[in-house]
């Protein structure tokens, strides 16, 4: 990651914050000292993320239909056991 100041090739990170799907880095520059934020999308806590989606996405329509072919009285117990 170039220096946006002096375009200098190496910079350090002395801050680090993940989000969920984004890493926020604070670096210095080597050779200017200059500061500045980068937003990097995490390649690992992106794919997690999406897998987990995927999922809880699966297991949505696998509690929809299993709910489906359940009679009125059977959903009602099954809703008072949660
Ligand atoms: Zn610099």
């Amino acid at each position: 990651m170039n220096c946006p100041k002096c375009e200098f090739y190496e910079s350090e990170v002395i801050d680090s914050r993940k989000s969920p799907f984004q890493v926020r880095r604070r670096r210095v520059c080597v050779k200017c000292g200059f500061r500045w934020t980068t937003y990097e999308v995490d390649e690992v806590i992106y794919k997690k993320a999406m897998l987990k989606k995927k999922v809880e996405k699966q297991l949505r329509s696998i509690f929809k239909s299993y709910i489906k072919n359940l009679s009125a009285k059977e959903q009602s117990e099954f809703f008072d056991e949660i």
